[in-house]
This record gives structure tokens, sequence and C-alpha cells, in this order.
């Protein structure tokens, strides 16, 4: 008889950027995997996602390890922050770059803006983590080497971007596994040439989350469903870097009872806000599960 080996138990995460305090959607997410781990015998990581230093402030970093204390979760440590580890991702954007299947792109939001107003092309927000705008329209790719190395030498600011068309050609067709949705085949190129290394930050979301889920040997990725574009550039990502692939659970987004997503409110309850009306960390977990499974 055919045994199949046992699944080990998984290695879930929970990712925020310490960018403001968390709200309902955040408790939402880390319940989500915290219990994908807990139910299975797994074990459950936190990450800090501060790669971007204007944005990200020590205070609601301290703010989420206390809010998820208080919640009742409890996480492996030391804690990853990904801000003390831009030299590894510089180490993958090099072998990337050796490959030539990165490129500069000087190009800035309004211009390329004008390009996609000029071919007509619909604006279409790619959107994975809010950042990446409209997807990119090549502009810098079609650069000559002469003219890349003129504006090099100029000091022009730059960002890193992935030649998604040749990276795919390199890696063939690439699925993964979502718990949701089953076998998904990944279609990078629908969120275009994403940028790699930010021109104020040498490393992007793409790069360090994918890197990072495997350094740390995360089984589970779940997160939520407006991440689910990004899974097909991260899924590259893996083949490229020879990455493991996780498998992945995007969930719903929980909503408020308008169905406005929380996230996308300036005034999304946070979850300071529920402990300061007295609410009980039992009431809150409740009200976050009920809200999201219901
Ligand atoms: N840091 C990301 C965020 O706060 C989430 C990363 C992920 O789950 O992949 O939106």
């Amino acid at each position: 008889m055919l045994v199949s080996p046992a699944m080990p138990p998984p290695v879930t995460r929970f990712a925020p950027s310490p960018t403001g305090r968390l709200h309902l959607g955040h408790a939402y997410s880390a319940l989500f995997a915290w219990r994908a781990a807990e139910d299975a015998g797994g074990r459950f990581i936190l990450r800090i996602e501060d790669i971007d230093a204007t944005r990200c402030r020590p205070e609601f970093e301290t703010a989420i390890y206390d809010d998820l204390a208080w919640l009742g979760l409890h996480w492996d440590k030391p804690v990853r922050r990904q801000s003390e580890h831009m030299a590894e991702y510089a180490a993958a954007l090099d072998r990337l770059a050796a490959r030539g299947l990165l490129y500069p792109c000087f190009c800035t939001r309004a211009e390329i803006r004008a390009e996609i107003a000029r071919a007509g092309v619909a604006p279409h927000d790619a959107g994975p983590n809010g950042a990446e705008g409209p997807i990119y329209p090549g502009i810098c790719r079609a650069l000559s080497p002469a003219e890349r190395e003129t504006r090099l030498a100029t000091g022009t600011p730059y960002a890193l971007r992935l030649d998604a068309g040749k990276a795919l050609g390199e890696t063939g067709p690439l699925d993964w596994q979502d718990r949701e949705r089953g076998t998904v085949r990944a279609d990078p190129l629908s969120l275009g040439d994403v940028v790699l290394a930010r021109k104020e930050t040498p490393a992007s979301y793409h790069l360090a989350v994918t890197l990072d889920d495997h350094l740390q040997g995360v089984t589970l990725v779940t997160r939520g469903d407006d991440l689910f574009a990004a899974t097909h550039i991260h899924r590259l990502l893996q083949a490229l870097l020879g990455l493991a692939t996780p498998e992945y659970h995007h969930h719903r987004l929980i909503r408020d009872a308008a169905g406005a997503r929380l996230a996308k409110r300036a005034d999304a309850p946070t979850l300071e806000s529920l402990r300061t009306a007295g609410r009980t960390p039992a009431v809150a977990r409740r009200l976050v599960l009920d809200t999201g499974d219901g």
C-alpha cells in the first residue's frame, strides 16, 4: 500500500508594515495566519516589513507587538525586520542583474502617466501592495545601451525593473497551489515590469517578501485577496532565484457594515480604539472573526 508522507506542520507568518496602527482588517489577517499554524501544530512568525524608511515609524512597530500580544497571539523570536537585511536583497538583485534580467528605469510617475495616455491604453491599476500604480509601459526597457550609459553618467535617479517577459522566457510556465483556488497558473506579465529596487530604497516589496518567506522557511503564505495579483510575480521570482514555493491562502478582506474595505478607510477602528473603549481581547477576536467569516 502506498502511504503518502505526512505533511509537515505549516509555518505561517503575519508581515505588517509599521506605517500606522493595526485595524480590524490586520487583526483578521494576523488571526488567520496564527490559527492556520496553531490548528495544525505549526509555527507562526511575525515579520516587520519596514523597508520604506519614509513611511515606517518605530512607535508603530512597538504598537504592533502590543496589539498582537493584547489579542493573545504569540510568535517565534527573533522577529525579522527587513530594514536590517538590505544587503541580502542587494545580493539577490545582483544575481538577477548578472543574468540581464533587470534594467534601470529613469521615468517619473508623470512620464509614465503621459506615455500611457499617449498610447491610448486604459490605465490599469496593478495595485499590489498599494504602491505599484499603473502597469509600466516599458519605456526604459527600449533604451539603447548607449542611452542608458549617458543617463547613468548624469546621475539621474533610477529604479531597477524586472524584464518580466525575458524572465518568463527563461523559466517557462509556472503554477502555485492556493488553498482557496487550487492550482493557479502564474501570469506575471499581467503586472508588467515591476520595480525590484526603488529609486530611494535598494529593494522593493516584491523582492523582500519573496526572499524573506524563503529564508524564514514559511510554507503557507496567508494574506488578503488584495495581494493575490502580487503572487504572480512572487512565483516568478522564486523560479528565477531558486527559492522554495510555499502554499498560498489568499483570504477575503473584511469590510464594514456598508461594504467598504477596512484597509481603504482612514477611520477604520483600530485595535487601540477597541482597547481604550474597554473591549476585551476576547470580544475583539470574536468581532474580527465574525466579520471575516460571516
Ligand atoms: N507588508 C505587506 C502589507 O502590510 C503584506 C505582505 C504580505 O503579506 O505579503 O501590506
